[in-house]
C-alpha cells in the first residue's frame, strides 16, 4: 500500500525555490534558516548550511550530525561534513564553482555571517526576503495533516488539565501539569513558552506565566502548543476559574467568541490580509472595544509557530491559497483581566476548515 507513505516533496520544493531564485537573477542561494533547511532537506538538526545551485543542492553540517544527516536528507541533498568549521567548508564547496550571484537570507543571517559569506565568494551577494518562507505559505495535504494532529494533541492534553484547575494554584503549577500533558499526549515539543495567565495578568497579552496564585472568580488565560511531525498548532481558551463568570467576563468572552467565529467562517484565500483581519476586529470596534484589541488577528502556522501570512491589519497581501493560519482576537483591559480565544484555520480553495476543535463555549471551572 504506497498510498499511506506521505509525498516526498523535497524535491519539488527544491525546484521551486530554484525558479523563485531564478526569477530574481541568481544562480546560487544559501539558506541559513533551519526551519527552511529542514522544509528543503528534512534535516532537523541545529546546525547546517544549505547551498542550493542550479545543478545541486548542498548540505553542509558538523561532527554532532555525521550520521543524522545522511540518515535524515537521503537523496535530497549531498552532504558535507566538516570537523572544524560549516563555514570553511561552505567556502571550498563555494570555490569548486562560484555563482555568480548569490542570494541570502537577510532575515536570518547576522551581519557578521553575510561579511563572512561574502568574504568567501567573488560573485555577488544578494539579499532576499523569504524566499523559501513564501513556499511554505503554501501548505499541502500532509502539512495540513500534521497541524491537524498537532491540535488534537494540545485539545488532549487541555481536557486531561481542565478537571484539575482550582483557586489556590500557581500559574507556574498550571503551566507545569499542562505542559508534562503535552508531552504525555505525544507533543514533540512545545513550540513556545507556555502562557498560563491569571486574573487582571490575562490583560497581557504576552504574559510570561509566573507564580502568582489563582483566585476564585478569576479569569485564567492559557495559550499553548503540540508540535507533530515538525508542525505546530497554538490554541489559546480563557476560562473562569472557581465561581461562575461575572457579566462583565461573560460579555467579553461572547464579544471575542463572536468576532472569532465570524472571521473563520468568512476568510478565504486571495483575501487582502487586513480584509481578513477586520473580519473579527469590525465586531470588536463596533462595540467600542477597538482600542483593547491591540494586536494582530493572527499569523501562519508550520514548522514554527509564527510563519507567513500575517494576519494583520497593516498587510495588504492576498492570504494564500492553502495557508494555515491562527485565528486569535482578544480583548485586554489593564488592571481588569483579558479574553483570547485561539484556534488554527485551514484557508481552502472551497472554504476554511478549522484544524482545531473550535470549541470555544465558556468553561467555569467550578
Ligand atoms: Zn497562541
Ligand atoms: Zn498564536
Amino acid at each position: 500500500m504506497t498510498g499511506c507513505v506521505p509525498a516526498d516533496r523535497r524535491l519539488e520544493r527544491q525546484a521551486s525555490l530554484r525558479a523563485a531564485a531564478e526569477a530574481e537573477g541568481l544562480d546560487g542561494l544559501l539558506i541559513t534558516h533551519l526551519p527552511n533547511i529542514r522544509y528543503l532537506t528534512g534535516f532537523t538538526g541545529s546546525a547546517a548550511l544549505l547551498l542550493v545551485r542550479m545543478d545541486a543542492t548542498i548540505l553542509i553540517s558538523d561532527f554532532r550530525y555525521a550520521a543524522q544527516a545522511p540518515a535524515e536528507v537521503g537523496s535530497a541533498a549531498l552532504v558535507e561534513i566538516d570537523q572544524r568549521s560549516v563555514w570553511e567548508k561552505l567556502g571550498r564547496v563555494i570555490a569548486s564553482r562560484p555563482p555568480a550571484s548569490l542570494g541570502i537570507e537577510s532575515h536570518s543571517l547576522t551581519v557578521r555571517d553575510a561579511e563572512r559569506v561574502s568574504s568567501l565568494t567573488r560573485g555577488r551577494v544578494v539579499p532576499t526576503a523569504e524566499l523559501v518562507e513564501g513556499l511554505r505559505a503554501v501548505k499541502a495535504p500532509e502539512e495540513v495533516a500534521a497541524i491537524r494532529v498537532a491540535a488534537s494533541l494540545a485539545q488532549a492534553a487541555l481536557a486531561e488539565v481542565l478537571p484539575g484547575i482550582r483557586p489556590g494554584l500557581t500559574e507556574r503549577e498550571i503551566a507545569a501539569v499542562l505542559e508534562g500533558a503535552l508531552r504525555r499526549q505525544g507533543s514533540e515539543w512545545h513550540p513556545f513558552p507556555t502562557i498560563v495567565a491569571s486574573g487582571p495578568r490575562s490583560a497581557l497579552p504576552h504574559a510570561r506565566t509566573s507564580d502568582r496564585v489563582i483566585g476564585a472568580g478569576e479569569l485564567l488565560l492559557l495559550d499553548f502548543g503540540a508540535q507533530a511531525d515538525g508542525y505546530c498548532a497554538d490554541l489559546t481558551r480563557t476560562v473562569v476559574v472557581g465561581g461562575r463568570a461575572d457579566d462583565r467576563q461573560r460579555t467579553v468572552h461572547e464579544l471575542v467568541q463572536t468576532a472569532q467565529r465570524r472571521a473563520i467562517e468568512h476568510l478565504r484565500p486571495g483575501m487582502p490580509a487586513r480584509e481578513g483581519d477586520a473580519l473579527a476586529r469590525d465586531v470588536i470596534a463596533a462595540r467600542g472595544f477597538g482600542e483593547a484589541f491591540g494586536h494582530s488577528l493572527g499569523h501562519g502556522l508550520g514548522l514554527e509557530v509564527h510563519e507567513a501570512p500575517r494576519l494583520a491589519p497593516t498587510s495588504d497581501i492576498p492570504l494564500p491559497p492553502h495557508a494555515v493560519v491562527t485565528v486569535e482576537p482578544g480583548i485586554y483591559f489593564p488592571g481588569w483581566g483579558g479574553v483570547r480565544l485561539e484556534d488554527d484555520v485551514y484557508l481552502g480553495p472551497d472554504g476554511t476548515e478549522c484544524l482545531s476543535d473550535g470549541r470555544t463555549e465558556l468553561l467555569e471551572l467550578v
